[in-house]
């Protein structure tokens, strides 16, 4: 089972995203902000507020200052390999497949509920089942485990822990929150986001995906998997915008009917102007 903890994180990360927008914007030093902060000349609720209106805007490198430590475990090889495509402001630890044996063969490992529902569960545990009798006869010929896992398939089980930065984060739900990413790690991301809402709900917020009304608001995959998005007809696809704005500047947008002036100026319904 896919499990996902928060361990730990910036231990005031209001203050500290506080901290480091102020600095930019200030002619107070970041200790004269702290001060303020500490004799309460700079409220809790100021500094929410001010963070909530910066983070309306591209200025980003703030959100990097503030650190989030998780421990997730039961994921797949197949989901990891995934995970550790993201380069930037995240650092991982995994479990090895060199310094960790499998004892008896028996790894743990992850089936599919598309493989379930197909009636091929059985089926991949006896493969996975064989594969382990064999792994374990190649462990105790002497074959290291780092030679014996090339048995080993995408489903083995693996295990994280990692620091994330929060611009890291809002980016990797961007993507991965998204419809289009991979199931497991749609789920992961999800965890992620809800450890982060229960720790810090001003911050977990605005880990959406992409269309989010926190973060771009439309969709901007290609228009044959927004169609297919069981959300894509709540959020725009890029092409209407596009096309709205082509419109706009072309002069082509459709004149506001004579219905929607009559919505707009309140117009009385004809014959129900006569005089009492
Ligand atoms: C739906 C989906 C399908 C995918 N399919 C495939 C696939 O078929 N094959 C495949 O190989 N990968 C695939 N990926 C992985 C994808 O290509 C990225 O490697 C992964 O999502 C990490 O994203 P990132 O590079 O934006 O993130 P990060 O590595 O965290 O980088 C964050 C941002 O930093 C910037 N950045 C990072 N490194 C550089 C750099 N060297 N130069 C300039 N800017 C940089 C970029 O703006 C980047 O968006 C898929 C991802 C998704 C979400």
């Amino acid at each position: 089972m896919i499990q996902v903890t928060l361990l730990s994180h910036t231990p005031n990360p209001i203050r500290s995203l506080y901290m480091a927008y102020r600095t930019c914007y200030s002619t107070l030093t970041p200790q004269q902000v702290a001060t303020r902060i500490e004799d309460d000349r700079i409220t809790e609720a100021q500094m929410r507020q001010f963070i909530e209106e910066r983070l309306k805007t591209g200025h980003a490198s703030p959100l990097e200052q503030v650190a989030f430590e998780f421990g997730i475990s039961g994921v797949s090889r197949a989901f990891s390999h995934q995970f550790v495509r993201h380069r930037v402001g995240i650092s991982f630890e995994q479990q090895s497949q060199r310094y960790v044996t499998y004892k008896e063969g028996e790894f743990p490992y992850t089936v599919p509920e598309t493989v379930k529902k197909a009636g091929l569960a059985a089926r991949m545990e006896a493969l996975f089942g064989d594969l382990g009798v064999l792994y374990e006869e190649m462990v105790a010929a002497g074959v290291p485990a780092e030679d014996a896992r090339f048995l080993l398939p995408n489903a083995t089980n693996t295990n994280f822990k990692i620091t994330v930065n929060f611009q890291a984060l809002l980016h990797i739900c961007d993507l991965r929150l998204c419809t289009r990413a991979q199931w497991e790690f749609r789920r992961v991301a999800a965890l992620m986001r809800a450890e982060v809402v229960r720790a810090v709900p001003e911050l977990g917020k605005y880990l959406q995906p992409k269309c989010g009304e926190l973060r771009m608001g439309y969709c901007d995959e290609s228009l044959a998997d927004w169609e297919a998005c069981p959300i894509g007809r709540v959020r725009p696809h890029r092409e209407a915008l596009f096309r709205l704005y082509d419109q706009y500047r072309m002069g082509q947008l459709a004149p506001l009917r004579d219905e929607d002036w009559a919505a707009i100026e309140e117009k009385e319904p004809a014959g129900s102007g006569e005089p009492y």
